[in-house]
């Protein structure tokens, strides 16, 4: 039994392998394979199978999809430097493949002529068409395998020869690891150790199998190393101490006083679970998830005079300088007179700003306003107690504890967010933090009527948007990212613009990726004052800002959203009492998943049960951003196929966290999923 518990040969790097010469390891290493043990999960090309598959016609630019197409027509041209071009089909569209930097061969090779293969890449478009660069090799008809040695996906300079080689030799020397897993969970998976399940999993007889035992206990893995690291942040956060703030209902029924209407029960759920929690002796690390409109910003305030009136300072920190100030105008509006509170703006004169940064350093000021600039070296608090953070879903797990160590131990944190996510997701996205969840809107809201129409029926929708604007109401126009380019993103708004400014002459306003984020606050600003009827603009338009006129809002080419987004979209508009509308506009009839995707949106208005949806239509790796965060896509784990695992590993974390159970165990899979570090780091 050679390398008996010896985990360190899947870690050590590629020049451990015999045979390997030093320009297959580059290429891996492109490929962000550095390890022996992220060869493993290179799986035979029967499992990448199961990827997503678009229609050329769903397809969404920017984003890595899966595509099943028949190339047509080479262009190679005699040019140097010019790429080379596949142009190819399938039944709903055209789309080119593009090849930097390859030989003929290579392409000829991964993209006959008239059969149907898979590839997968980024989509973009080019002059008005699809096309996707370097794309991955992904599967041929499956007739064509006929030899024992698995196919891999191909990429360019290795053969699978080479593959199946390099494969072989690991799987000889896999070391055999001490079981982490307790019986009666193996049990689950028929008693699967890791290295018969890595074994079977490259067994060219087994492939596809995803409802074996190996296979699901490999995606166990996966989930619970992910889970549990994140519980482990939340423990150690949970540890620190320190001095506890005194909530009196007095804050909360100040506030409540000056306001015209009555907190939802959920609002008052969350502010409980926030209170008892600055109450306690531990640092609060708090995630306050609702949709848009749901009412987040109450529920701070109310917290944050909470923490004032023990006598801690307060800083509330929004992804831009508008939402900041509406906060600030809110709470001036909300707060006692005898609370200080100041905004900090970029904008601000220096004078003004020495001044904020010198009195927060006595103590004179007890709750500030902000961007990140709050973060700065130069500000020092005298005795800061609480830190909100609106709408920051993008903060990976990484980013989140720098957030916590900055306030020290006495600060507790509060992070608020729009983005509903999938149930199965929220353990590995926030399962670092306590979640607290407004599920209830307000219930003067008036849902928003959604409505689909074909983009050559416009003067419809202008004869809609005309109607409102004579009742006071305003109205979003947003033109997706039609180009990869900035450049030709921008013509296509400025096209729209110009289009409606003949129509509502100086009524219409437009703010596109070009515009400097000063000038853009500024076209906000007067477009909440009501200079403008309209609003013209790309996707850029923050969440978070309170349009309380805004009432309408037009999608174009909306297909070209997940459904996610598309909520998102929505809620910016229907924060007021009067009916609201959304109109999703569309190039050309619609795509069965199209016409499904519209329906869901119509008939549900909760973004946790859009999100489920957007998953499964899309897969969840590109649900709004969240591959920013860092959220990892798991190798083998789905979220959709595999919910029971990943309530399985959620079960098994709380009874880690309820029994105290050690975790030297599972060391190795921390160590090989690559999740030890960050524990590490917090010791
Ligand atoms: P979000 O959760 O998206 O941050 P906001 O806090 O901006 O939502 O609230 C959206 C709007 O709803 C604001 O105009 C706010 O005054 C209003 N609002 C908040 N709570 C209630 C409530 N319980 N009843 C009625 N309106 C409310
Ligand atoms: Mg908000």
């Amino acid at each position: 039994m050679k390398n008996k518990n010896n985990y360190d040969y899947l870690l050590s790097d590629l020049t451990k392998l015999n045979g390997v010469g030093k320009k297959t390891m580059e290429i891996l290493k492109k490929k962000k394979v550095n390890n022996i043990f992220d060869l493993l999960w290179r799986l035979p090309k029967s499992y990448t199978d199961r990827t997503f598959v678009t229609k050329i016609c769903d397809l969404q630019i920017g984003k890595v999809q899966t595509i099943r197409i028949v190339p047509l027509k080479y262009q190679f041209p005699r040019v140097r430097h010019l790429p080379n071009r596949v142009n190819c089909i399938d039944q709903s569209g055209k789309i080119d493949c593009i090849f930097f930097n390859s030989y003929e061969g290579y392409v000829r090779k991964i993209l006959p002529l008239n059969e149907e293969v898979t590839i997968n890449g980024k989509v973009n478009s080019y002059k008005g068409c699809y096309q996707i660069t370097n794309p991955t090799y992904v599967s041929q008809d499956s007739s064509l395998v006929e030899t024992v040695d698995n196919k891999y996906s191909l990429t360019e300079g290795i053969t699978e020869k080479t593959y199946n080689k390099i494969i072989k030799q690991i799987l000889q020397n896999l070391p055999i690891l001490n079981e982490w897993h307790e019986k009666d969970v193996l049990k689950k998976f028929d008693n699967e150790s890791w290295n018969n399940s890595i074994i079977k999993l490259h067994d060219p007889t087994n492939i596809e199998n995803y409802k074996a035992n190996f296979y699901k206990r490999l995606a166990y893995d996966e989930i619970l190393a992910s889970f549990l690291v994140n519980s482990e942040i939340r423990k150690k956060i949970k540890k620190i101490k320190k001095i506890s703030k005194k909530f009196t209902k007095k804050a909360h029924n100040e506030i409540i006083n000056k306001l015209n209407f009555d907190l939802t029960n959920d609002q008052e759920k969350t502010l409980n679970e926030i209170n008892i929690d600055l109450n306690s002796k531990c640092k609060m690390f708090r995630l306050l998830q609702g949709d848009v409109g749901s009412g987040k910003t109450i529920v701070s305030l109310i917290s944050a005079l909470s923490v004032i009136n023990s006598g801690f300072q307060v800083a509330l920190m929004a992804p831009t300088e508008i939402l900041a100030r509406q906060h600030f105008i809110l709470a001036k509006k909300l707060f006692p007179k005898n609370i200080s509170i100041e905004l900090l703006s970029s904008k601000s004169e220096n004078i003004e700003k020495k001044k904020i940064i010198k009195e927060l350093k006595s103590n004179k000021i007890n709750m500030v306003f902000s961007t990140h600039a709050i973060f700065q070296k130069k500000i020092i608090f005298a005795n800061l107690g609480y830190i909100i953070i609106d709408e920051q879903h993008k903060f990976g797990v990484r980013q989140r504890k720098l957030l916590s160590d900055k306030g020290g131990d006495n600060c507790d944190v509060l992070l608020m967010s729009a983005t509903p996510i999938p149930r199965t997701l929220t353990m590995s996205v926030y399962g670092d933090m306590d979640v607290s969840i407004i599920k209830e809107k307000p219930s003067n809201r008036k849902e928003v009527k959604t409505y689909s129409k074909l983009e050559n029926k416009i003067d419809d929708v202008i004869k809609f948007v005309k109607k409102e604007i004579k009742e006071g109401n305003q109205v979003f126009w947003v033109c997706p990212l039609i180009e990869e380019s900035k450049k030709l993103d921008h013509q296509s708004s400025v096209k729209k613009y110009k289009f409606l400014n003949k129509i509502f002459p100086n009524d219409v306003a437009l703010i596109h990726g070009k515009v400097a984020n000063d000038e853009k606050e500024e076209i906000l600003k007067k477009f909440l004052d009501k200079e403008y009827s309209i609003l013209v603009s790309t996707t850029i338009i923050e969440v978070g800002i309170d349009f309380p006129n805004a009432n309408v809002i037009i999608i174009e080419n909306a297909n070209k959203f997940g459904l996610s987004q598309l909520h998102q979209l929505r809620g910016r508009v229907g924060r007021g009492i009067k009916q609201a509308s959304c109109i999703l506009m569309f190039k050309s009839n619609l795509s069965a998943n199209a016409k499904k995707r519209i329906n869901i949106l119509k008939n549900s208005n909760d973004g946790f049960e859009i999100s489920e949806e957007d998953m499964k239509l899309r897969g969840f790796g590109d649900l709004l951003g969240f591959k920013q965060s860092g959220l990892k896509n798991f190798r083998l784990a789905d979220p959709i196929q595999n919910e029971d695992l990943f309530l399985m590993a959620e079960k098994q974390i709380r009874k880690i966290e309820m029994e105290n159970i050690n975790i030297d165990k599972y060391k190795a899979l921390l160590k090989l999923y690559d999740q030890a570090d960050i524990i590490n780091d917090m010791v």
